[in-house]
C-alpha cells in the first residue's frame, strides 16, 4: 500500500509518497481502507518535529473515513465493508477519566497519526460508523475541529444568547466553532483577516463579521458591539498576537478558550485581570470520545455542514500543507485516496 511518511523533520518537502507493508490488524484491532484524509494543523506540528524526532518514519494524519478491509482476531462490532470514520482519540479505557468519559484527560491520552495512508489498523473503538447521506472527503473532514469545538463550549457551559468571538473563523476549527455556537443560538462574532469571507461566514452561523489587520486593538470594537458588557465566550486558536486581546473583550465572569497558538505560546498578561474581573481560562485539547459518534447525525441531517477548502490526491500531501500554512483558507483541506 501507499502511504505518506516523514523521515526528518521539516518543510513540506519531507512528505515522501512510497510504497510500504500493508498493516495487519491485532486483537481488538480493525484495518479500514482510507478513502480521505482531513488535514489539520497538528499535522504541521508533526512534520516539523514538535512532538519529538522520529526514532522511524512516521505518516501523519488523524482524521480520514474509509470502509473496513481486514477484522483482528474478537474485531466482530462490524462487516467487512462497512463504511467508518476515524475517532482520534487514543486512551487506555480503564482509568477514572475514562471510566468517566473525560478521555482527553487520560494520562495516557494521544491523538493517533497515521492516516496519510491507504490503510490503517486502528482498536475497534476508533472507528464511528459513518452515516448515509456524507462523502468520505465530508466525513473526513469533520474529525479533530469538530471533536475540539464541542468539547470546549460544553465544559464553557455555552448558552442561547450569549455572545462567543471566533478569532480565526474561516479555519476549520473557526468554522466548527462558528457552526455549533449557531446550532445553540449565540451570537457569534466572527473575526477574519479577508473581508471576502464575511457573506459566506454568515451564511454558516456568524452573526456579525469583523475584519482584523493583524495589529489594530479589538477589545474596543467587541466592547462597543455588546454595549460595554463584553463577551461571554472568547476562542482564541492564535494565541501569543491575540490573547491579551481576548481577556480584555470579556465581559466579568466570562471565559477564554485557548486552543492552540499558531502565532507562539509566550503571552503577558496582568493577572489581576483574571481574578478581579473573575475570568475562567479554559485550555482546550480535543474532546471526549463520546463526541464524534454524537455528532456525525447532526452532519447527516443537515444541521452541521461540513466545509470544505480544497481537495489534493494522496500523493500531493506536500501541496496540501503549503495550502494550509498560507492561513488563506476557508474551511479544512481533505486529501483524496
Ligand atoms: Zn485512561
Amino acid at each position: 500500500m501507499y502511504a505518506v511518511r516523514i523521515h526528518e523533520p521539516g518543510d513540506p518537502s519531507v512528505l515522501k509518497y512510497e510504497e510500504i507493508a500493508s498493516p495487519e490488524p491485532g486483537p481488538g484491532e480493525v484495518r479500514v481502507r482510507l478513502r480521505a484524509a482531513g488535514v489539520n494543523h497538528r499535522d504541521i506540528w508533526v512534520r516539523e518535529g514538535a512532538f519529538g524526532a522520529f526514532p522511524e518514519p512516521v505518516v501523519p494524519g488523524s482524521d480520514g473515513a474509509g470502509e473496513i478491509d481486514a477484522l483482528g482476531p474478537g474485531a466482530r462490532d462490524y462487516p467487512v465493508g462497512q463504511k467508518v470514520v476515524v475517532n482520534p482519540g487514543l486512551s487506555c479505557g480503564r482509568c477514572i477519566y475514562c471510566l468517566s468519559g473525560q478521555q482527553n484527560s487520560c494520562p495516557h491520552y494521544r491523538i493517533f497519526d497515521g492516516t496519510y495512508a491507504e490503510q490503517v489498523v486502528l482498536p475497534l473503538v476508533n472507528v464511528v460508523p459513518m452515516p448515509s447521506g456524507l462523502t468520505f472527503l465530508e466525513a473526513a473532514s469533520i474529525g479533530i475541529p469538530f471533536i475540539t469545538a464541542e468539547d470546549f463550549l460544553t465544559r464553557a457551559q455555552a448558552a442561547a444568547g450569549q455572545t462567543i468571538v471566533v478569532w480565526g473563523a474561516n479555519g476549520g476549527l473557526g468554522l466548527a466553532a462558528v457552526q455549533l455556537a449557531h446550532m445553540r443560538a449565540m451570537r457569534v462574532i466572527a473575526i477574519v483577516r479577508q473581508a471576502g469571507y464575511a457573506d459566506r461566514l454568515k451564511q454558516y452561523g456568524a452573526t456579525d463579521v469583523v475584519v482584523w489587520d493583524g495589529s489594530t486593538a479589538l477589545s474596543p470594537d467587541i466592547l462597543t458591539m455588546t454595549n460595554s458588557r463584553g463577551a461571554d465566550i472568547v476562542v482564541d486558536s492564535l494565541g501569543q498576537a491575540t490573547f491579551v486581546q481576548s481577556v480584555e473583550m470579556l465581559r466579568r465572569g466570562g471565559t477564554v478558550v485557548t486552543v492552540g497558538g499558531t502565532t507562539g505560546g509566550k503571552v503577558t498578561l496582568e493577572l489581576g485581570q483574571i481574578f478581579r474581573r473573575r475570568l475562567s481560562v479554559l485550555g482546550a485539547y480535543m474532546g471526549s470520545s463520546s463526541v464524534l459518534p454524537r455528532i456525525l447525525p447532526l452532519f447527516a441531517r443537515g444541521v452541521l455542514i461540513p466545509i470544505i477548502d480544497r481537495t489534493f490526491l494522496l500523493e500531493r500531501a506536500d501541496d496540501a500543507h503549503r495550502r494550509m500554512e498560507e492561513h488563506g483558507l476557508f474551511g479544512n483541506i481533505v486529501l483524496d485516496i
